[in-house]
């Protein structure tokens, strides 16, 4: 028994599942998590000693590789002043100026201290702005574990929400309404059918919660209209996306302006971070100048803010998103001339320094009715067949890959050849 496996069998004891995050137990591939000693840029060292080239950057944050020296030291200087005060700093006003001044459609921004707060926090603003209830959201998008985010779409639109998880009460996700990813239409129908009561219509920009799905062509301005026309908000979820997919985000790269933006992990540059923010006419509605009530004991936290700071200072480099769009796509291709090479079926899909491999049939995949019907055998084998090789990629099916400024051509040309290898297997098996 290696350590991974030995502190997998201990952590069981005292935590549920083994895992503080369910996705890091390896349910949908099956084996023992790799539990980690350190990172440093491209790559993660486990506890058993071994090096992984790594796409995960803690789920997207480490867009300049992991434990970057400038963002470090920020942290450490930091570190010294004390870990909260729970009063006023500079520092969060500094932060609030970066992401405005980055953003154009962000006139105020709130912090929190994960996505899950900025989801559900911009939900209730939305839905106090508007005094409406009902809101939109898409089969496969997610957008934390709020009760009435956790929805399944059932089998598609015009469904009403059925929770997902036991413990949430069905009245409190009877508000949600569910729609198709990429398909204009089924939002069409729902506004139709709720012409006055839909407060919002909240969504990935890049779907990255069902492996990554890029919007078609229209969906975003088509949205954008209907909720115009309804008078609702629309929320832009770019937790995932946010400052990776391009400098003024997903929303800016394919030119749809939000009414409110939701921000997370990448703003913190690893430290727990989220934050929303939007039209200044909306966000007045925020205690403690509206009535929406808001808070946060650690938000705005000393420590976390100067390591987003740090990150969102960085990323501003004027070409770094061009070279992390690059580093991606020579990434992805090399993946989709594996597989043609050696006759297992793949699309791909990527945008900035995002990515995601199906193994279909299909040319595109632009649904999560297609991802849902991709191989998961193949998913499996290549997966842990590329874990062996050394290179750790997400372990489902339904997640995006992330590149990171750390990723040298070496580290991408090493992972290609080990796609190479492992799908030869796949082909052979
Ligand atoms: N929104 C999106 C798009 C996400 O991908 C996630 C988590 N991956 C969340 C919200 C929730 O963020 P957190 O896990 O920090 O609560």
């Amino acid at each position: 028994m290696n350590r991974s496996e030995s502190l997998f069998e201990q952590a069981q004891k005292t935590i549920p599942g083994g895992v503080n995050s369910p996705v890091r137990a390896f349910k949908g591939v099956g084996g023992t998590p790799v539990f980690i000693d350190h990172a440093d840029g491209a790559y993660l060292y486990d506890v058993d000693g071994k090096r992984y080239i790594d796409y995960v950057g803690s789920w997207g944050p480490m867009i300049l590789g992991h434990n970057h020296p400038e963002i470090r030291a920020a942290v450490l200087a930091a570190v010294e002043k004390g870990l909260s005060y729970g009063a006023p700093t500079a520092s969060e006003v500094e932060m609030a100026e970066l992401v405005c001044e980055i953003l154009p459609s962000v006139d105020q921004i709130r912090m929190v201290n994960s996505g899950t707060e900025a989801t559900m926090s911009a939900l209730r603003l939305a839905r106090g702005f508007t005094q409406r209830d009902k809101f939109i959201k898409f089969e496969g998008c997610y957008h934390g574990h709020a009760d009435c985010l956790l929805v399944k779409a059932g089998s598609g639109m015009l469904t009403f929400g059925e929770p997902t998880s036991p413990g949430v009460p069905a009245d409190f996700a009877k508000h949600t309404l569910t729609a198709d990813y990429n398909k204009l239409d089924s939002v069409k129908a729902l506004f139709e059918a709720n012409p006055d009561d839909i407060a919002a219509v909240i969504l990935e920009p890049v779907a990255g919660n069902m492996n990554c799905i890029p919007p078609v062509p229209g969906f975003l301005e088509g949205l954008r209209a209907l909720c115009d026309q309804y008078g609702a908000l629309l929320i832009i979820d770019e937790v995932m996306t946010g400052f990776r997919v391009a400098l003024d985000c997903a929303h800016g790269h394919y030119g749809v302006k939000p009414d409110l933006v939701c921000l997370g992990k990448v703003i913190g540059g690893g430290m727990p971070v989220g934050a929303f923010g939007g039209r200044a006419d909306v966000m007045a509605h925020l205690a403690p100048n509206g009535p929406v009530y808001q808070a946060g004991t650690l938000s705005g936290n000393p420590v976390a803010m100067a390591a987003g700071k740090a990150q969102l200072k960085l990323l501003q480099r004027p070409g770094l998103h061009d070279e992390l769009a690059a580093k991606t796509e020579t990434l992805i291709k090399g993946f989709k001339a594996a597989a043609d090479k050696h006759g297992v079926p793949m699309a791909i899909n990527y945008v900035g320094g995002m990515f995601g491999f199906f193994f279909t049939d299909e040319a595109e995949v632009t649904t999560f009715e297609q991802v849902s019907k991709c191989n998961m055998d193949h998913f499996k084998a290549f997966f842990h067949g590329m874990l062996d090789e050394g290179v750790n990629l997400a372990p489902s099916a339904f997640e995006a890959g992330f590149l990171s400024m750390a990723h040298s051509d070496e580290d991408i040309a090493a992972t290609i050849d080990a796609a190479d290898r492992v799908l030869a297997k796949i082909a052979a098996a």
